[in-house]
């Protein structure tokens, strides 16, 4: 099948096996999420910003501090129209985040390795976030506990129910920020390699190596309590 390159450059694979398309005609929310570098690969529909944020587990937060840039990688989790970093109230990264800095929060789902005939034109499938914006910390107790509940329900769904709950100590020693979803844009690189109309008979395979995170068997601790059973792992549960 000879592919319809405007459609491959759009994302719009449904066809092909893509898990969703972004929704074309959204408006990047200010000039400077606006991707410029490849902007068929945009996105900035809340729908495709969404899946990615919420299928990935970690996501990575750029600041400056004393001019020196730093981009620390660390759990999140979105809540409607905010995303949360959660870490110990000592944290460097949150309390600079905390003092009203420019922050800059990343995602990156990497889904293939992009083999084309020449090396000029490798690359990868990929899905990914970005939001700008400054970040706040969360005071009340109770919208603490809401974030935290989110954090755990994202490593396992039914977590927060499952395990010890915060005690107030621990509470107070856990530092939670929000980011708004405001300034958000997506890119997104799905397909098959695109090499140049010369390169098509140069003999190399060419194609996509699918890369996916996968759910392993489940270590017990050694110190688990005779008869508890691991978590049952749906697909749903597997990160993609
Ligand atoms: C896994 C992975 C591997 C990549 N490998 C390469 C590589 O090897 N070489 C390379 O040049 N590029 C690569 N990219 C693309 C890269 O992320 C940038 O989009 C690209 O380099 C253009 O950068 P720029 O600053 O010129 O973007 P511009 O288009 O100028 O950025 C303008 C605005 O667009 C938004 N934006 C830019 N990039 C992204 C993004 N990836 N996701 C969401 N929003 C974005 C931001 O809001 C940014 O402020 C890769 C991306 C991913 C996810």
């Amino acid at each position: 099948m000879r592919l319809d390159r405007r459609l491959v450059d759009v994302g719009l694979l449904a066809d092909l096996g893509a898990e969703y398309a972004p929704r074309m005609g959204a408006k990047p929310s200010s000039d400077r999420t606006r991707v410029r570098r490849e902007p068929q690969r945009g996105a900035y529909d809340r729908e495709t910003i969404d899946a990615i944020l919420d299928e990935a587990l970690v996501c990575h937060l750029g600041f400056v501090q004393d001019r020196q840039p730093f981009v620390i990688p660390t759990l999140f989790a979105r809540i409607g129209d905010e995303v949360f970093v959660h870490g110990s109230s000592a944290s460097r990264m949150l309390r600079t985040l905390d003092g009203g800095v420019d922050a800059c929060l990343t995602v990156t789902l990497v889904d293939g390795i992009v083999l084309a005939r020449s090396i000029f034109n490798h690359s990868i499938n990929y899905r990914s976030v970005v939001v700008l914006g400054r970040a706040t910390a969360v005071a009340d107790p109770d919208e603490k506990q809401h974030a935290l509940e989110a954090f755990s329900n994202r490593l396992l769904p039914g977590r927060w129910d499952d395990a010890r709950q915060p005690t107030p100590t621990e509470l107070k020693a856990t530092s939670i920020l929000r980011m708004t979803l405001d300034e958000a844009s997506a890119k997104l690189r799905t397909g098959p390699p695109k090499d140049d109309e010369a390169d098509y008979d140069w003999p190399v395979w060419a194609g996509v190596v699918p890369l996916s995170l996968a759910v392993g068997a489940p270590e017990p601790d050694r110190r688990l309590l005779a008869g508890v059973t691991p978590p049952v792992w749906t697909p749903t549960r597997d990160r993609r």
